[in-house]
């Protein structure tokens, strides 16, 4: 299949939607990460969506709209605490999970009663959308298990010749995938942290709980509350380990790695803070300041990819703050860890 690369003018936006309309997946630009769209009404459509993935059939997917309106049909009722949330938060990087009405697909919902429902704020997700005149279930754009596509580039890497078109809307803002908050518990639950962080929702729920997979591992066995929580994800093909403790630590661990590795210079990686560029003996990736969690969640994936054009085998990052947007950054780290963290001085 030919790829069709598509920019983000009025009249590609049209192509996009007709495409969706006709039951062909098209990668769409959102603010959090490139989604993988098909038209959430059609479970055949929705079903090539895990085939050009590989992404594992019991994973569902979110289904994303440009209005309210669209949500009544989705759902088997709309909670009052909706309206607060979409004020607070719709259109943007916010996830709710409600039950889920009859007209949602097995294929999307992967099998579950309850239904995973986003309006983005991305100008052409939102026309694209409008343009299919039908909610687009739309899981990130990346091979099932990668790191999550943030450029059309990305995206063409994994996806060329699998998918119909992508549409180029220019790098992702956010850079992680949404918040995905389930409101079927009896205190609302942050299923994965993104840019709308605990605090945020706190703020407007006055209650909120973080589910014990955002920063543990699943025990061998356990039901995930979220099924993506489940699978090694965000993950390039070099090996990655978290390193926590200070710069000095950092530097010294690192550089006996490479000293190890002397005879093969392409060996290691290091994701550094801005500034820290020169902090050890192989190549550095910058993603992101210390004290800027925003900036590391936008960087963070590209980093991940860039690595692995490399060609490195292994990738030490340096341990961010798990505060605020920071949540979203060290869930996604210990998936792509493995949760492996090395402790250092
Ligand atoms: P994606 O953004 O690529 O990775 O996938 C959507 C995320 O939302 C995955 O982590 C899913 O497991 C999660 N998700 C989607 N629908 C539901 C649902 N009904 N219940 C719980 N989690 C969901
Ligand atoms: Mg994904």
């Amino acid at each position: 299949m030919q790829t069709l690369k598509l920019t983000n003018s009025k009249q590609d936006i049209a192509t996009a939607g007709k495409l969706l309309k006709d039951g062909e997946l098209v990668a769409i630009p959102t603010e959090t990460v490139y989604g993988l769209a098909a038209d959430a009404l059609n479970g055949e459509a929705v079903a090539n969506i895990f085939k050009a993935k590989g992404r594992p059939m019991d994973n569902p997917l979110i289904v994303h709209i440009a209005d309210l309106s669209q949500v009544d049909d989705l759902v088997a009722f709309v909670p009052p605490v909706l309206e607060d949330l979409a004020k607070a938060f719709w259109p943007g990087p916010l996830t709710v999970i409600l039950e889920k009405s009859d007209l949602i697909p097995d294929e999307v919902s992967a099998g579950l009663d309850t239904v995973a429902i986003r309006m983005p704020s991305h100008p052409d997700a939102r026309a694209i959308i409008k343009a299919a005149g039908t909610p687009l279930a739309a899981p990130s754009a990346n091979t099932s298990g990668m790191p999550s596509p943030t450029t059309a580039a990305h995206v063409l890497h994994d996806m060329d010749g699998k998918i119909a078109a992508v549409v180029d809307g220019g790098p992702c803002e956010v850079g992680v995938e949404s918040t995905v908050l389930t409101l079927c518990t009896r205190v609302p639950r942050i299923l994965r942290p993104g840019r709308v962080t605990p605090e945020d929702l706190f703020d407007v729920l006055g209650e909120v709980e973080v589910d014990d997979a955002v920063l543990g591992q699943l025990a061998e066995g356990a039901v995930a509350a979220s099924p993506g929580m489940k699978y090694k994800h965000y993950s390039p093909k070099a090996e990655v380990y978290i390193v926590d403790g200070s710069a000095e630590g950092f530097a010294k661990y690192v550089n006996e790695k490479v000293a190890e590795r002397a005879a093969d210079e392409a060996a290691v990686a290091a994701l550094v803070f801005d500034g820290e560029e020169d902090l050890v003996n192989c190549v550095t990736l910058p993603f992101g300041a210390e004290d800027d969690s925003l900036g590391q969640a936008e960087h963070l994936f590209d980093d991940l990819r860039r690595a692995d054009e490399l060609g490195v085998s292994d990738i030490y990052v340096r341990c961010p703050s798990a505060e605020g947007v920071g949540l979203a950054v060290m869930n996604r780290l210990l998936r792509a860890a493995e949760f492996r963290i090395i402790e250092v001085d």
